[in-house]
């Protein structure tokens, strides 16, 4: 599909400039879901649901690319919703696949939020929690379920999911999906669908694989593309070289200054989680930890605790970098630098959202040399730095990329090209092992 596509994808981006967006009134959506849409505070569509909506509501299928934090859950969540109303039959006609269990929490929360005029039921379904409530839950018959794939297909494969009716599928988040390793279990699940069906696909970059996936799953789709994958204008980011011993005293300096009200910082491993977090909580900080490692429930309340801000900083591996939105975060911190260039433009992702200032830092050491050159290739610009005083580097920098063509403070072309995805746990960077941590990665 290259040729067209790219055609396709330059008409429609051009049309999404050229018309302004004035209000969700002029979709023709159910009366039930507008009130939805007024009482969760939507004043006017995103440009990727102006896009979406109207040929979602047509049924047809719909690839969108787009970053983080561009509204994509409300792009596919309203048409099926309203198409949903128009339907005698009642029983599960929408499935949506999601790579993380907080992800699919989130999109549920979202989905229910817009129909809370409506009488239709969204159910959760993932791992890492016991069966009986998720299949009990299943037996009322939700129009919508939200799922990980792998819970999905056990649930289908038990008997407990019946995806007999499902009129619309919707793939989230597609690269992060293939990321994790669930493209096998994701093709499982289509091969127990109704093969008349739409199909509806998310991701914020398009690798060789998404791309194949795209062309077996779409027909004639609607495409939309948002420019690229660029951190959202509203992200000041900066890389501050300082050495690895130096990090955590910087960290404090960054958490003490006044326009620091609310953190996510990253770590490299599970461990070095839990090591930060306890010890920003032995200085005094209000902070909560998540990843892999704990237990779904766990999870489940320390980001409920971070959205109610009964938490100021969150200390976390890549398991919240992608999708995830909680409003109000003013800072993101990359305490280690992400495992690929990709990553780094979701995790910073996480700050400056819904049209809100945010501030993004990454601790640049000199095992990091390899990451530096690849992501700013890929973005085609030197991200700027920042010097804190008292924090010197102690190491030369290496030769900056050199830009041919994009302007500074734009990325560049395609995010596709910047190589295939990597396994879980493995570093394509050859990074030794800093002094802080161990090199396996897990997340
Ligand atoms: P994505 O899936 O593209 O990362 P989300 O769907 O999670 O983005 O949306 C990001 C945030 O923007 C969410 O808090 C969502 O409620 C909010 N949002 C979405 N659409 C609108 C809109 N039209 N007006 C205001 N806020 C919106
Ligand atoms: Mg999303």
């Amino acid at each position: 599909m290259s040729c067209s596509l790219a055609a396709e994808i330059k008409q429609n981006m051009s049309k999404a400039s050229a018309k302004a967006p004035t209000g969700f009134d002029r979709f023709g959506l159910d009366e039930s879901i507008v009130r939805g849409i007024r009482a969760a505070g939507f004043k006017k569509p995103r440009s990727i649901q102006s896009e979406t909506i109207p040929a979602g509501r047509e049924g047809r299928d719909v690839l969108g690319l787009a970053q983080t934090g561009t509204g994509k859950t409300a792009a596919f969540a309203l048409p099926l919703l309203d198409r949903i109303m128009y339907k005698h039959r009642r029983g599960t006609s929408v499935l949506v696949l999601a790579p993380t269990r907080e992800l699919a929490n989130q999109i549920t929360e979202e989905i229910r939020q817009l129909a809370r005029y409506t009488q239709i039921k969204v159910v959760t379904v993932f791992g890492g929690v016991p069966m009986k409530r998720q299949i009990d839950q299943l037996r009322r018959r939700p129009e919508i379920v939200v799922g990980c794939p792998g819970r999905v297909l056990d649930l289908l494969q038990q008997g407990r999911l019946h995806l007999a009716h499902i009129e619309s599928l919707v793939i989230d988040e597609a690269d992060h999906l293939f990321d994790m390793g669930f493209m096998p279990d994701v093709r499982q699940i289509l091969d127990a669908l109704p093969r008349k069906r739409q199909n509806l696909l998310f991701s914020a970059t398009m690798p060789d694989e998404i791309r194949k996936l795209a062309d077996d799953l779409l027909h004639d789709p609607q495409v939309v593309e948002l420019s690229t994958s660029a951190p959202v204008s509203t992200i000041d980011h900066a890389l501050i070289m300082i050495p690895e011993g130096c990090k955590r005293d910087l960290l404090e300096q960054l958490l003490a200054g006044d326009d620091c009200r609310s953190a996510i910082i990253f770590t490299r491993t599970k461990n070095r989680v839990r090591r930060l977090t306890e010890y920003l909580g032995k200085s005094g900080h209000r902070v909560a930890g998540i990843q892999g490692n704990l237990s779904q429930a766990r999870r489940d309340q320390v980001m409920r605790g971070f959205r109610k801000h009964k938490f100021d900083i969150l200390v976390a591996t890549d398991i919240v970098a992608r999708g995830i939105d909680v409003s109000g975060v003013s800072h993101v911190i990359n305490f280690d630098v992400p495992n690929t260039p990709e990553a780094y433009t979701h995790r910073i992702g996480r700050t400056g959202r819904a049209e809100l200032e945010g501030i993004a830092y990454t601790f640049v050491t000199r095992f990091d040399h390899g990451w530096l050159r690849a992501t700013e290739r890929m973005i085609g610009f030197k991200i700027s730095r920042k010097k804190v005083d008292g924090f010197e580097p102690d190491f030369n920098e290496p030769r900056p990329y050199q830009h041919g063509g994009a302007p500074r403070g734009q990325w560049r072309g395609n995010r596709s090209r910047s190589g295939p995805a990597e396994g879980k746990g493995q570093s394509r960077w050859g990074r030794p092992p800093g002094p802080g941590g161990s090199r396996r990665r897990t997340r």
